[in-house]
């Protein structure tokens, strides 16, 4: 912490109401949870566990009732307890040892000086070496700088939402009212909780519009940039009509058509094409492809994975260069003097669509003439990616594509300088995917179900959350597993496809599988992405209650892609909680990625979403995505409002200067 202002943002985690003590009896008799407690403290004993375990334990007795009392790694307390003293203990009430009541790291109330006992104190999380009493100390000594403190939101804004300034919100937190009844303090003690006082409010709405600030200023940049228009040639609608073996979707052929009505203005295109797996994305990222090279511009396709960047490649070549147009592919793992070639082809414009992993906007590559950018699954990317590569200087359309849908609250914080464009329709004559949950007591006939699959012309995957077997992880392994699989289903062929093994023996396990030469693949995640086979109808994911419920789904949504009736059997770990399995019913009752979506924030908070950490969310301190969707809305129209205005950036700037929030949002 640099300036009293961050200590200042150290907000108290709660209110304690000091008024009222309870004698040991009650206190054991009462719920867990806070407490203030009167006894006579006797046992005192300290003692080092190991490295940074030290535990000094006493107890507190009234005559009326005995209470364990511990502290942990206050190697000072015990010479501050003297045995016999009356005193009063401020902690929390929770289980120790062997199911009974402890009261831990309390603080000691004198009881002889009523000038140190308030009515209502704040307690603060603690601070490095300072805790209890003494930051509190130091705390109230910070606020005299509150006075001084400039508010970074305008006051129209806060008066429209009702929000407090930032020196009378900081002051409610710190400064709790002096409440002379036992009532009063009770109801201000519990108003204070679930963080939504006006004063919570208010720093989350700081600390969400400092994102949206952010988005709004790069969606207000790219509005000023220029770039040039992209006119497909004539025979574009024609050569269109004939690319795929299927009639594309109405959904599909919508988001063409915005695409194209994009890629046609002065102004670089900025669009998110959302879509359920297997809902068509690739076939609408090629039309856009080709629209760019007909056009006589280059179009580059980055992927997450390599794997997933040769699976497109395939596609893309595959449609593309009966037509005329050559494309690339640009790995990591290409050879020196192979990617020194394909890079002179770039240059040179000879090679009109690139596709690769991240290596496609190295330095080292030059583009002769780059008019279109698309990346897929672009929330394994993360925005710090997106952006830096949008800041390039060149300003080409951009189109990101990602099947991960995300709550809508969230999308607007997270794609929030995006246009959106969702495919909502799934190519016809899908059947769903059943999906079922079993415990692994029911390996043995899931596998035999596996093998009479197999046997009737169908293919199937076995997904493991783990490669090796390890002591930390209780889950069944890839290496384990490998061998029941084996003798479970004799004479069928398997693959096994995870991230060690190098890319010419990734490709020949899918190569192997999609010719329909192997039965089963072993796998880790890495199926997630890339593996397209029509004749694969089982999905067994096992520790399936070790994956977010997103993940689960992408994977499911690795079956179903051709007209045989498929299934999705999640197996739990060896005692899956009752919540576990309750989360995994979603997936059986649902096949909605955005409901999927929302249910994986509601059961295991935003951290928990894929890939939110990479969209740079994880790092919130005041808001909570979950709670405050209304609070998203308005940070991201007040934020729209001041640039329309001409005053975001002084309020960005003085926004990130108080909440440095997550490193992708906080640049540029
Ligand atoms: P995703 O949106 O998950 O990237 P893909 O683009 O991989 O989905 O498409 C999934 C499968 O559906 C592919 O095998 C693709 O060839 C097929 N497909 C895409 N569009 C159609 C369509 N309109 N009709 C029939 N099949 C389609
Ligand atoms: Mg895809």
């Amino acid at each position: 912490m640099r300036r009293v202002v961050d200590l200042l943002l150290h907000l108290p985690r709660r209110w304690e109401d000091r008024g009222r003590v309870v004698g040991v009896a009650e206190a054991l008799a009462g719920p867990p949870g806070p407490v203030l407690v009167r006894g006579v403290l006797s046992s005192i004993s300290a003692r080092h566990v190991r490295r940074r375990l030290h535990l000094t334990d006493a107890v507190l007795d009234d005559g009326a009732g005995r209470l364990a009392v511990r502290w942990f790694n206050q190697r000072w307390i015990a010479d501050r307890l003297r045995p016999g003293a009356e005193v009063v203990a401020a902690g929390v009430l929770g289980l120790g040892p062997g199911g009974r009541r402890q009261l831990v790291n309390p603080e000691l109330v004198a009881t002889d000086d009523p000038g140190s006992v308030e009515a209502i104190v704040p307690v603060y999380p603690p601070l490095g070496p300072l805790a209890g009493k003494r930051l509190r100390r130091v705390m109230r000594a910070a606020c005299a700088a509150l006075e001084g403190l400039t508010d970074p939101l305008p006051a129209p804004v806060r008066a429209e939402l009702a929000l407090p300034g930032l020196a009378a919100a900081l002051e409610a937190l710190h400064r709790p009212p002096a409440a002379p009844s036992a009532d009063e303090r009770a109801a201000a003690v519990a108003g204070l909780g679930a963080g939504s006082s006006p004063a919570h409010r208010r720093f989350a709405f700081d600390e969400l519009l400092a994102m949206a600030s952010v988005t709004a200023a790069d969606r207000a940049r790219r509005r000023g940039q220029r770039a040039a228009p992209i006119a497909p040639s004539p025979a574009y609608r024609r050569a269109a009509a004939t690319l795929f073996g299927f009639a594309l979707t109405a959904a599909q052929r919508r988001a063409v058509d915005e695409i194209l009505a994009d890629l046609g203005q002065p102004t670089p295109m900025a669009r998110l094409l959302q879509g359920d797996v297997g809902s068509g994305k690739t076939a609408v990222a090629i039309l856009a492809l080709l629209a760019a090279v007909s056009g006589g511009r280059q179009a580059a396709l980055m992927a997450p994975t390599e794997l997933l960047a040769e699976q497109l490649h395939r596609s893309v070549a595959g449609a593309l260069e009966p037509l005329g147009h050559r494309v690339g592919l640009l790995t990591g793992s290409l050879g020196a003097a192979e990617a020194k070639a394909l890079r002179g082809a770039v240059a040179s414009g000879e090679i009109g669509v690139l596709v690769g992993t991240h290596a496609l906007f190295q330095d080292r590559v030059r583009y002769a003439d780059l008019g279109l950018v698309v990346i897929d699954e672009q929330h394994r990317f993360g925005v710090a990616q997106r952006r830096s590569l949008l800041g390039k200087g060149t300003s080409p359309h951009l189109l990101v594509m990602t099947a991960t849908p995300i709550p809508r609250s969230l999308a607007l914080t997270v794609y929030g300088d995006l246009d959106l464009t969702i495919v909502d329709e799934l190519p016809p004559g899908r059947l769903p995917v059943r999906t079922e949950v079993r415990d692994p007591s029911a390996r043995e006939r899931i596998l035999a179900f596996l093998r009479s699959e197999v046997a009737s012309g169908g293919q199937g995957f076995v997904v493991c959350p783990v490669i090796d077997p390890s002591p930390a992880i209780e889950a069944v392994s890839l290496a384990e597993h490998e061998r029941t699989l084996r003798a479970a289903l004799p004479g069928v062929a398997i693959g096994l496809l995870h991230g060690r093994l190098d890319r010419s023996e990734r490709d020949a396990v899918a190569e192997r599988f999609r010719r329909g030469e192997l039965g089963v693949i072993l796998a880790t995640t890495v199926v997630e992405v890339g593996v397209d086979v029509p004749a694969a109808s089982v999905m067994i994911v096992e520790g399936a209650d070790r994956f977010g419920l997103s993940q689960l789904h992408q994977l499911r949504g690795r079956v179903g892609r051709g007209t045989r009736p498929s299934w999705c059997i999640l197996v739990t770990g060896d005692e899956p909680s009752e919540a576990a399995r309750r989360r995994l019913e979603v997936l059986v009752k649902s096949s909605d990625g955005f409901e999927i979506a929302e249910a994986d924030l509601r059961h295991r908070g935003p951290g928990e979403l894929t890939g939110l950490r990479q969209w740079g969310l994880s790092g919130l301190r005041f808001a909570d995505l979950g709670r405050d969707a209304d609070l998203i809305r308005h940070a991201r129209d007040v934020a729209r409002r001041l640039a329309a205005e001409g005053e975001l950036d002084g309020v960005r700037r003085a926004l990130l200067e108080l909440y440095p929030i997550g490193e992708g949002w906080s640049g540029g």
